[in-house]
């Protein structure tokens, strides 16, 4: 007799195994299937975020980011050091350590949630059976009641730069790079080849990333954005606008990139090259083709605002659906999945989800850009604040950036804030959590922040779309 389920979630990542324990703690029984493999041939749980993405970049960046200060700001604050030397091995075992403790924890959560956690592949059939195919080939078909889907995301790979995983790398390689690349080309100036390239850049490496577009990262405020990208410069990123890359060929020496901008083809030499241009739905026999899941032209899993595909039953959570592929968005359709399941009214705010880019200075925002408001036609009314004038940025020796806040006008509502600066990603929760209750711009002026704190910098930017910011001139 086959095993049957209340919930099959296939996908252990932070949109699938949040879903698994979720629908546990109605007392679902559940069962979570993943197929994810480390590079040392090993299975663990946690998918990209906690094996090659969110987790091990955000240790890098930290051990960087030290490596970094440690060389170029002790001196200011009267710490006298001996030559400071990099130990990349004893760096990355330190990541990989923190990716261990991490996935381990998740089998151990799954385990206490009475969760089955099956490793190997799962495939939807017609009915809402799941074949699973365990690690050592035996096959199964399992019934569900209801199913999720969480397959996740890979990288996309572009014909003119195949990976080799070798001299042309994704994102994965290049958290676990064994040695400091001398060049390193990245293609992509997004969230990945900011990251990618500040961490490899701090450790030494010469770092040119290649961006297509002219705008440098246009899906966030220009007011953020250019002071991001002069502070970046100063770090020493070489950051190439408008760059269509047309060639990259592995040679003796690296890799020879060839592109076009509006002075005409140019070329790089390389060591390692970087493609970071984006991630694609990853749903590679995820399903028969007689259950109808249906996708979009990009590949995305269609479903509706609640998840739900056009299969009874049958949901799609996190980076194989529509929306920005964040882990803390995949977890909340995660938690929503499971709460329709259990007959509970549930519902994700798309309008309020936070982003954040771990570069230094760190870049967060939530809501709208002004362009956005702007174009919407919606009288509205801006305040910033620097974090020059912060008194815990200046004694961190952080002082690069600032916080703005965009109201409306008819009635103060907070409609986006945005953040470059000395921990932007902690800042934007405040920011986070008053638009959920739709804060007005009143509402933080009101509200007591402890001094000297960098939270301040969002209380003097919200006193600053009224005129009455009261440590820094006001417009
Ligand atoms: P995934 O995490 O990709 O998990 C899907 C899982 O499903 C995988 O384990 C996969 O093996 C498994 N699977 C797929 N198909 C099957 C099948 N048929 N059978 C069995 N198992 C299957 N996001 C942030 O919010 N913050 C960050 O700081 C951040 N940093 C990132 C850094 C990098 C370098 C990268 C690459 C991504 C980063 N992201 C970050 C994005 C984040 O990792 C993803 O948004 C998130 O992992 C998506 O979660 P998911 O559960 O949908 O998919
Ligand atoms: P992205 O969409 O953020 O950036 C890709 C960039 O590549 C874009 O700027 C695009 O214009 C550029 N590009 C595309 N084709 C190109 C080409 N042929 N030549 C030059 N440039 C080209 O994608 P990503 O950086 O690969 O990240 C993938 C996803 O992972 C993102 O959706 C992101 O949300 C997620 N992620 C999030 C975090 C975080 O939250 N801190 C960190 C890493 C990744």
């Amino acid at each position: 007799m086959s095993r049957s389920f209340d919930v099959v979630v296939i996908g252990a990542g932070p949109a699938g195994y949040i879903a698994a324990i979720r629908a546990a703690q109605y007392g679902k029984k559940v069962a979570c299937i993943d197929e994810w493999k480390n590079r040392d041939g090993g299975n663990a749980f946690g998918g990209t975020c906690l094996n090659a993405g969110c987790i091990p970049s955000k240790a890098l960046l930290e051990s960087s980011e030290l490596f970094y200060r440690t060389k170029h700001e002790f001196k200011k604050h009267g710490i006298k050091t001996g030559k400071i030397e990099l130990d990349l091995a004893t760096m990355q075992k330190r990541r990989a350590s923190i990716v261990r403790q991490f996935t381990g924890g998740i089998a151990g959560l799954l385990k206490a949630n009475k969760i089955e956690g099956l490793v190997g592949h799962g495939r939807l059939l017609a009915k809402n059976n799941i074949e699973f195919t365990s690690i050592s080939g035996d096959v199964e078909i399992i019934e569900a009641m209801n199913v999720i889907l969480a397959p996740g995301s890979t990288p996309i790979e572009i014909p003119i730069a195949n990976f080799d995983h070798k001299n042309i790398v994704d994102s994965w390689d290049a958290l676990e790079f064994d040695h400091v690349p001398e060049r390193l080309g990245v293609v992509g100036a997004g969230v990945i080849g900011l990251e990618i390239g500040s961490i490899w850049s701090r450790l030494g490496s010469e770092v040119t990333i290649l961006e297509a577009m002219d705008d440098f990262l246009f899906m966030a405020d220009q007011d953020i954005t250019r002071i991001a990208a002069n502070d970046f410069k100063k770090q020493g990123l070489d950051i190439r606008l408008g760059a269509n890359v047309t060639e990259a060929e592995v040679s003796k020496n690296g890799v020879e990139v060839s592109y076009g901008d509006k002075d005409g083809i140019q070329s790089i030499e390389v060591d390692k090259l970087v493609v970071a241009v984006g991630r694609r739905p990853y749903t590679d026999n995820l399903f028969s083709n007689d259950v109808g899941i249906q996708l979009d032209e990009r590949g995305f899993i269609i479903v509706d605002d609640e998840c739900r595909t056009c299969i009874k039953n049958v949901y799609a959570i996190g980076d194989c659906v529509r929306g920005p592929m964040l882990a803390h968005k995949g977890s909340e359709e995660g938690v929503m999945a499971a709460d329709l399941i259990a007959g509970q009214a549930a519902e994700v705010n798309y309008d309020i989800i936070p982003s954040v880019i771990y570069t230094s200075p760190e870049i967060a925002w939530v809501g709208k850009t002004e362009a956005e408001v702007k174009a919407l036609g919606q009288p509205y009314k801006v305040g910033s604040f620097p974090f020059a004038a912060s008194g815990r940025a200046k004694a961190m020796e952080q002082t690069s950036g600032m916080t703005k806040i965009i109201s409306s006008k008819y009635d103060d509502e907070i409609l986006g804030v945005h953040i470059v600066g000395p921990m932007a990603g902690e800042l934007i929760a405040e920011a986070v959590l008053a638009m959920e209750f739709s804060a007005s711009t009143e509402d933080i002026q009101r509200t007591i922040h402890a001094h000297p704190s960098l939270a301040e910098a969002i209380h003097e930017a919200s006193l600053s779309v009224d005129n009455r910011a009261l440590n820094f001139p006001n417009k």
